[in-house]
């Protein structure tokens, strides 16, 4: 399957964008656990991070074979692209769930980078992957719902306006449906900061901006309820495989920035009298490196293909994530290798690369899940959990 000619402008132009922001940004952001506040600025103006939102309400109205483009190049730029990437798809549940109110009020403002929609909370300490135990609840009053509970890993709390919510509004014991009676909401941080809710940063290893959110007695107006209540999680899963196939693309960048880091230096870097890449033990890993992200950037193409033309993507959504996250981690280690200890000098980027593209086989979702979910839905295996 080969990519549409009309993505080639489109590539071109984040390239361009890219190029303003060298490795040195991204190196004394990444000393300082700081969110690259420019880069993130300058891809909502050029309309970039609002790729999904159709031009009704102000977006830029593309497929998702655009945005993953839009996507893979920032990470093949050397960029980070998980500083914003959740708008596209987080909005996604708005989109397709919200009321017109809701979504006249919010989408376009978010288009226009007047609102940012970067906040996700849906993981939770206690309950982890088994998203249905989760423990935040929240419980109508009167015109509101009262939220009390804790979130983590809610990467962006910090950087964000707005925050779309996962809780229980309806006890597990009294819900008909296993699913049922989780509720989504967006929550307007702004307003809630200080009067119930709290965040707190989390140091990673990487710069990922990533907190824990508290809540307590926290109001949410019931008018930002989306959709209707105790059908959360539905909404929450159909947005899944567009958040899956867009990480999968940065999978991709990544792969493709390690593969062109590494040839390159192979080309360069003589030792006992010749390039090192003439040695075919220094070739071989860079070309099966490459030979897994080509395998896995043709199952990207097939899921956004799929989920454009609006057929039943789980399967290779899932597959392409898992593909492509095993195949930039394998092209960082291998770049890695090929540098010898320039590899681990921060000035060449690939050990800041290396531990920022490691999360991708864990978040947003971790490789034994995915391997849980095609042997039970594609192979009909028995479900294990
Ligand atoms: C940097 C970062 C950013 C994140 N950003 C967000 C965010 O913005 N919003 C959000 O809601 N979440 C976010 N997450 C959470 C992320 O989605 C979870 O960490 C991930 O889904 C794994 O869940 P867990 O950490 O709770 O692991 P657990 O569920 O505790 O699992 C731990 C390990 O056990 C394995 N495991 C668990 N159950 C089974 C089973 N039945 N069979 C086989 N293996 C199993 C898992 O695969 C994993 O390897 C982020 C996480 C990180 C680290």
């Amino acid at each position: 399957m080969t990519e549409s000619a009309d993505l080639a402008p489109i590539r071109e132009a984040v390239r361009a964008l890219c190029a303003n922001f060298p490795g040195e940004y991204w190196r004394r952001l990444d000393r300082e656990r700081a969110y690259p506040e420019e880069f993130v600025a300058a891809l909502t103006k050029a309309g970039f991070l609002a790729a999904l939102i159709p031009e009704e309400f102000g977006g830029s109205g593309l497929t998702m074979s655009a945005a993953t483009a839009i996507m893979e190049e920032i990470q093949a730029s050397g960029c980070n692209g998980a500083a914003c990437h959740a708008q596209m798809y987080t909005m996604g549940t708005l989109l397709r769930h919200g009321s017109a109110e809701q979504k006249a009020r919010y989408l376009p403002a978010i288009a226009r980078g007047e609102l940012r929609l970067q906040a996700f909370g849906v993981t939770e300490p206690a309950s982890g992957t088994d998203t249905l135990n989760l423990r935040t609840t929240a419980v109508r009053d009167g015109d509101h719902y009262v939220v009390n509970g804790q979130k983590i890993w809610t990467s962006r709390a910090e950087h964000s306006d707005l925050m779309l919510l996962l809780a229980r509004t309806t006890p597990r014991a009294e819900v008909k449906s296993r699913t049922g009676g989780l509720s989504v909401f967006l929550v307007d941080m702004r307003a809630a900061k200080g009067k119930g809710l709290t965040i707190r940063p989390i140091r990673t290893m990487m710069n990922h901006a990533t907190t824990e959110v508290f809540f307590e007695k926290m109001r949410v107006p019931a008018d930002n309820l989306i959709g209707a209540e105790g059908d959360g999680f539905r909404y929450i899963l159909s947005g899944m495989n567009a958040e899956r196939i867009l990480i999968a693309a940065e999978c991709i960048g990544d792969a493709k920035w390690f593969i062109g880091k590494a040839t390159g230096y192979a080309r360069e870097r003589e030792v006992f009298g010749r390039a090192i890449g003439q040695n075919q033990g220094v070739q071989f890993p860079i070309a099966r490196a490459y030979i897994g992200m080509r395998a896995a950037e043709l199952m990207v193409h097939e899921a956004a293909a799929l989920y454009e033309a609006g057929k039943e993507c789980g399967a290779e959504a899932n597959m392409a994530k898992h593909l492509a996250a095993e195949a930039s981690w394998a092209a960082a280690d291998m770049c890695v290798q090929t540098h010898g200890g320039f590899g681990f000098a921060e000035e060449f980027d690939i050990e800041r690369k290396f531990r920022e593209t490691r999360l991708y086989t864990v978040a947003p979702i971790s490789t034994n899940l995915i391997l849980s979910y095609i042997a039970e839905h594609v192979l009909d295996l028995p479900r294990s959990y």
